[in-house]
């Protein structure tokens, strides 16, 4: 770590400053009142990566704000985009249950923290782990692994858990008084609902979570598109949050919404190059085809649209097709229940 000789003198003379890793549930907003009780000026950080998916229905930033404006902190937001994406397709630490990378996800959002940290003069990082809580990456030994890996070992103070864990540098230069700090562990959060209320908090959040990485059933749709199509975008990422997604061919996938909300996302992340298709005359979704497609997929994509619209069964039907600014029709059948579970991601 840079400066810390020049640092610690700054201490001497001014109010030590430094950073809390803000996720806007409970662990990080009780990690952060704790040290400002010490008398320690906080700066939030917020990672937004493009998994995250915090459904408080009033945009994904909207909570952590909520937080930080309640303690009375600057929040900074750190967005990890494209560089994300390549840190998914092949993560140094692998994967935990479903696609989450979270060692190698920690270690990035650490090494961001750590930049942030120099270029504002903050001494040192707060977070809310909790050690125990989460089996892949808040465990002592993945700790010691990301610090190291992110540059910041013994900059990384965690209240909830501290007694539990070696010294850090703010404990050992008496920037932070450990005796103030907690031993909690494990996946219980009784503890953290206790402290909440002695600090006042009353209304407690949910658990932050909100990565759609640890989800199944998102998890497998995001293997098929790595399995695909090595090289995504953001906007293809987006598509893996809509509707409901079948493989077609090896180069080609379909996405049928599954409410108007969905229809109107799909109609606004389309490209020129995909073929939009929707049912003429009947209620019905917009279907995304994004792809290599000839005409028998794309009357295979006609079917499978059918299927989840209000047309009847038992004849053919129109099916309006858009791509490239042109528009044309099809007439299609519905696709057999047996054949479209085949394709279904
Ligand atoms: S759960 Fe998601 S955001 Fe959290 S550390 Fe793991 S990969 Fe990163």
């Amino acid at each position: 770590m840079k400066d810390v000789g020049k640092s610690i003198k700054r201490k001497e003379d001014s109010k030590i400053k430094a950073i809390v890793m803000l996720s806007g549930g409970l662990d990080s907003t009780l990690a952060a009142k704790l040290i400002l009780q010490q008398g320690i000026e906080l700066i939030a950080v917020a990672f937004k990566t493009p998994f995250c998916d915090f459904d408080c229905g009033k945009g994904c930033t909207y909570r952590v704000r909520d937080v930080a404006d309640n303690l009375g902190i600057e929040l900074r937001t750190i967005i990890l985009g494209d560089e994300y994406i390549e840190l998914i397709k092949n993560p140094k630490y692998g994967y935990g249950s479903g696609m989450n990378p979270c060692i190698d996800c920690r270690i990035m959002m650490f090494r961001r923290a750590k930049e942030l940290m120099e270029k504002i003069g903050a001494s040192f990082i707060v977070t809310g782990e909790v050690l125990g809580q989460r089996p892949m990456s808040q465990n002592a030994k993945a700790m010691k692994i990301i610090e190291r890996e992110a540059g910041v070992e013994g900059y990384v103070l965690r209240p909830l858990s501290a007694k539990l864990l070696e010294l850090t540098i703010p404990e050992k230069m008496g920037w932070v008084n450990r005796e103030a700090l907690l031993a909690i562990r494990g996946r219980s959060r009784k503890a953290q609902i206790e402290l909440a209320h002695k600090l006042g908090i009353n209304e407690v959040p949910n658990p932050a979570g909100g990565c759609l990485l640890t989800d199944p059933a998102f998890s497998k749709r995001l293997k098929d598109l790595l399995q695909y199509n090595p090289n995504p975008t953001l906007n293809d990422i987006e598509l893996l949050k809509l509707g409901r997604h079948f493989r077609l061919s090896s180069k080609a996938k379909l996405i049928v919404g599954r409410n108007k909300v969905e229809n109107q996302k799909l109609l606004l992340l389309h490209s020129p190059s995909d073929f939009i298709l929707e049912v003429e005359g009947f209620m019905g979704p917009i279907s995304l085809l994004r792809g290599i497609v000839d005409n028998d997929l794309l009357n295979l994509a006609a079917s499978i649209t059918v299927r989840y619209s209000d047309a009847p069964k038992d004849r053919s039907v129109m099916v309006n097709v858009k791509s490239e600014g042109k528009n044309w029709k099809l007439l299609a059948n519905i696709i057999d229940e047996d054949k479209i579970k085949t394709y279904r991601i």
